[in-house]
């Protein structure tokens, strides 16, 4: 592995981890293989002494809770599982707070579902829920919330769901501790001749081939859910390592050189959530900025509620709303963390000024550029 994809998960400040069943679970017995999260703990508390966040997506509470519940080997009904992840989730959360005691880690567990990530207004709190954890220095555990989602509208595997909470709180590393080293020319465990990739540019049709299906069968994953997983990362800005986690401490081991395969992240312009924006037909109002927090956005910044000059529309937080210039021309759009109300007592004032205007400690910025898209790059100069 060469030091400059390395260098990627050593600068990283904010690092989404998640682990999957097998490494967690012992197949056999069904119970927890604590020596390995303990050590787990220690890796972890590594990274937050270097001044690291550390975000943790865990599956596990099927696994666990299948052999409390004396379910038999095999494929669950669905309200089976269902019932095996809310006895295991709850062991699991017990599992990562013991483990972290030692190292006065805390921990703090959120479930997540499919519609909290895909409808904007839910996407903004979990963020802000996540963010304020870290930002508190606790590491949240997170987990798909699978006693009430139904085939139809969950994840179902927590790559794709490690990838999208890594997306929603622009981590600057995504990686999967897996029961393999990377991604491989073809399976290496029945080609020899098997290839592994160590860096991913893009993931083309031809990398895409490359994935067979599931590898164990305690968890849900396979290659295609971390290839799946990688589109969603690096198409937000987050570069995503597959590495294996099998062995004990293997955070510390890929930083003293075992191998893995990292995917390469992509220009964030090309997200999905700034095609979803710059795509919106129908703004639900509008904000007229001056040209001081023009030029701010045109340089990557967010808008703060000192530039905005005027107000229209009634609206709520998390809807789209038009950013126009002093020229009335359109230069952009984003989904706003205030409502009408709240927005128009807070324009023109400084962030520092928020708190005291509203009563609460609301969001620095009026429309955060993670959620802003340019409409027209030249319309502000
Ligand atoms: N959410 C599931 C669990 O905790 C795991 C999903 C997966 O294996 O990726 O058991």
């Amino acid at each position: 592995m060469t030091n400059i994809h390395l260098k990627a998960l050593e600068n990283a400040n904010k690092i989404v981890i998640k682990i999957g069943s097998s490494l967690l679970i012992d197949v056999k017995t069904g119970t927890l293989k604590q020596v390995w999260l303990d050590a787990l703990s220690a890796d972890v508390n590594a990274l937050i002494k270097l001044g690291k966040q550390v975000v943790i997506v865990s599956s596990g509470a099927i696994g666990l809770g299948r052999a409390q519940a004396g379910f038999a080997k095999g494929k669950l009904k669905l309200e089976q599982s269902q019932a095996s992840a809310a006895i295991g989730q709850i062991a699991l959360a017990r599992a990562y707070e013991n483990a972290f005691k030692p190292f006065n880690i805390q921990a703090a567990q959120i479930l997540l579902s499919l519609e909290d990530s895909e409808n904007r207004k839910r996407y903004l709190n979990a963020t802000n829920t996540i963010n304020t954890l870290t930002s508190l220095g606790f590491v949240p555990i997170i987990n798909e919330n699978d006693t009430i989602a139904t085939s139809e509208i969950r994840f179902g595997d927590n790559d794709r769901l490690a990838a999208r909470v890594a997306s929603m709180i622009d981590a600057d590393m995504l990686l999967l501790l897996s029961d393999i080293d990377g991604l491989y020319t073809d399976n290496p465990q029945k080609n020899t001749n098997a290839e592994h990739i160590a860096v991913i540019k893009t993931i083309s049709e031809q990398i895409l081939s490359t994935a067979g299906s599931s590898g164990s069968d305690y968890g849900t994953g396979g290659m295609v859910t971390k290839l799946l997983a990688a589109q969603i990362s690096t198409s937000s800005g987050c570069p995503m390592i597959i590495a294996d986690g099998r062995a004990n401490n293997p955070i510390n081991a890929i930083l003293n050189g075992a191998k893995f395969s990292i995917f390469l992240s992509q220009n964030s312009i090309n997200s999905s959530r700034k095609k979803w924006l710059n795509s919106t037909l129908d703004p639900k109002g509008s904000l007229t900025i001056d040209k001081g927090a023009a030029n701010a956005l045109l340089n990557g910044k967010s808008l703060l509620s000192a530039g905005v000059a005027a107000i229209k529309g009634k609206f709520d937080n998390g809807d789209t709303l038009a950013i126009l210039n002093l020229d009335g021309q359109v230069i952009a759009h984003g989904l706003t963390n205030y409502d009408s109300k709240d927005a128009n007592r807070i324009i023109g004032k400084k962030s520092h000024e928020i708190a005291d205007i509203l009563g609460y400690a609301g969001r620095k910025n009026i429309i955060h550029r993670n959620n802003l898209v340019l409409i027209n790059k030249n319309s502000g100069k």
